[in-house]
């Protein structure tokens, strides 16, 4: 399987590991497949009766053509161990008849993006190799709260890499905070910094771009990369969940083989949904994708009238990691729909003058697979305590965006699909508002106190990695100036 840039450049010359090593194109473009492998309903049979890892090693081998299968069955029994992730990796949760939940928050940070970041370092590190690097990739990550965490735990003791976050010293919870001032390993480096996530961005941005700094870290042997959503070695491992969660409904009963379903997904980035419309490609019985957005609906909109405006007021909601107004994956669907040269063209015009809109023929396909709708910041609560009290089920502020969204189209459209709703974080991660949510009130209470009031609310367990964070040692108390990121890079390359 070769690789091609969403913006023209490579003509389908490189391979996957090149792609992974790389995370974005020269051109500014993403890194997507020359095609889309197909998964025959043979094959598809043939997983019922297989694990997650060695679903994930089928799968995933499909795009990285130039990993063994012993090679990515090794990196997903390590990256998904029983120790991290208990017995089940992404289990499917039945609310009722029409609703399954797809838990992806079973992992050491207790929300989705460790799907993708648990695996996503080894296949980097074999990247290196197959592509001949001899020096170490240092992972830059600015973060405002989720990324950061999940990043630093996939990347600690990675032989071969080193990794340091920056996140803004007031722009996330006080849980998020702690668990990444008591991050361990060998090769981790975080900083607090003076100023918000924007600026924290733009240093990384900056050193990024840096010739002088590339020069100084090239002399330690040294070059710099990325652990975001736009790299196609995050995006591949998450194609992987909806598969499984497909063979794990057949499997108990509630779906026949073969039959449809639709997916709600809750939306930031587009890079989880837009995983699920490759299985659905590659012939997974999926029909519609409901895109799940927060009062930051610009998807929402693009899903309505196929006009993209990034020009927006944003929102801090109670579903942060879903507060985005450039959803970068979209460009991937784009390059699927409407082929490279559109693709570049709409890129262009959304820096330049901060929309685009699509052309109607290219409209109606993205139509046919997907559906946008959004949930209001009362409705998010109010689906919290509804589904607690009418299912005795327990959801963060993240899936319930997603949760409303599914009911809303079950209701509009008359969907008799069953509907599998995507469960991102721990409702512990979130415990705050989740609490407030359930008594249906504002507590004036600090974060940390939350995760015990809502378990003893609820009869719920707190899950051991945010339980144990508050006991843990403060390993990295620093902040720093934004102006002092290049030092702090140079100095965590010199130790
Ligand atoms: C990152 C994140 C999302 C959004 O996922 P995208 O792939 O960016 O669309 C949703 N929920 C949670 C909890 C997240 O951390």
């Amino acid at each position: 399987m070769k690789y091609i840039s969403t913006r023209g450049k490579y003509e389908g010359k490189v391979d996957a590991a090149y792609a992974i090593k790389c995370g974005l194109a020269e051109d500014g473009g993403l890194f997507m497949p020359t095609e889309i492998p197909t998964l025959s309903s043979d094959e598809l049979q043939s997983l019922i009766n297989k694990n997650y890892n060695e679903r994930a090693a089928f799968i995933i081998g499909k795009f990285l053509t130039d990993y063994t299968y012993e090679e990515l069955l090794e990196d997903a029994e390590g990256a998904y161990a029983k120790e991290k992730f208990g017995d089940f990796p992404a289990p499917v949760h039945k609310v009722d008849d029409s609703i399954h939940t797809l838990e992806l928050w079973h992992g050491p940070t207790c929300a989705f993006k460790d799907m993708a970041l648990q695996i996503m370092p080894r296949l980097f590190v074999r990247a290196l190799r197959k592509t001949g690097e001899s020096r170490e990739a240092l992972i830059l990550v600015a973060t405002s709260g989720d990324t950061g965490k999940a990043a630093l735990e996939g990347y600690r003791d990675v032989s071969g890499t080193k990794i340091q976050v920056f996140y803004p010293t007031d722009g996330v919870s006080a849980v998020q905070k702690l668990q990444m001032q008591t991050q361990e390993g060998k090769n981790v480096s975080v900083k607090a910094i003076r100023g918000n996530f924007d600026d924290a961005q733009n240093g990384v941005k900056r050193i990024f771009a840096d010739a002088k700094t590339e020069a100084l870290l090239n002399e330690k042997n040294t070059f710099l990369s990325s652990a975001n959503s736009i790299n196609w070695g995050r995006l591949v491992p998450q194609i992987v969940y909806y598969v499984s969660a497909y063979l794990d409904m057949v499997s108990s009963g509630n779906i026949a083989f073969g039959e449809k379903i639709d997916v709600c997904v809750p939306t930031g980035n587009f890079g989880n949904i837009f995983a699920c419309y490759i299985a659905k490609l590659m012939g997974l019985p999926v029909e519609k994708l409901v895109c799940a957005s927060n009062v930051n609906n610009v998807l929402t909109e693009f899903l309505e009238c196929g006009r993209y405006n990034k020009l927006r007021d944003f929102h801090a909601t109670i579903s942060p990691s879903m507060d985005i107004l450039i959803s970068s994956n979209l460009e991937r669907l784009l390059y699927l729909v409407a082929g490279q040269k559109k693709t570049a063209e709409y890129m262009e015009l959304l820096s330049s003058s901060g929309e685009y809109t699509v052309e109607k023929d290219i409209f109606e396909r993205i139509k046919e697979s997907f559906i946008g709708i959004y949930t209001d910041e009362a409705e998010t609560k109010n689906t919290i305590k509804r589904i607690y009290e009418n299912k005795n089920y327990l959801i963060d502020t993240h899936t319930a965006v997603a949760m409303s969204a599914a009911m809303r189209y079950i209701s509009t459209y008359k969907a008799e699909r069953k509907v599998l709703v995507v469960s991102t974080a721990s409702p512990y991660k979130f415990a705050k508002d989740v609490f407030m949510s359930l008594e249906g009130k504002v507590f004036d209470f600090h974060d940390t106190e939350a995760p015990k009031m809502l378990s003893d609310l609820t009869g719920t367990e707190i899950p051991t990695p945010l339980s144990s964070v508050l006991a843990k040692k403060i390993l990295h108390p620093d902040i720093i100036g934004r102006e002092d990121m290049d030092n702090a890079v140079l100095d965590f390359v010199a130790d």
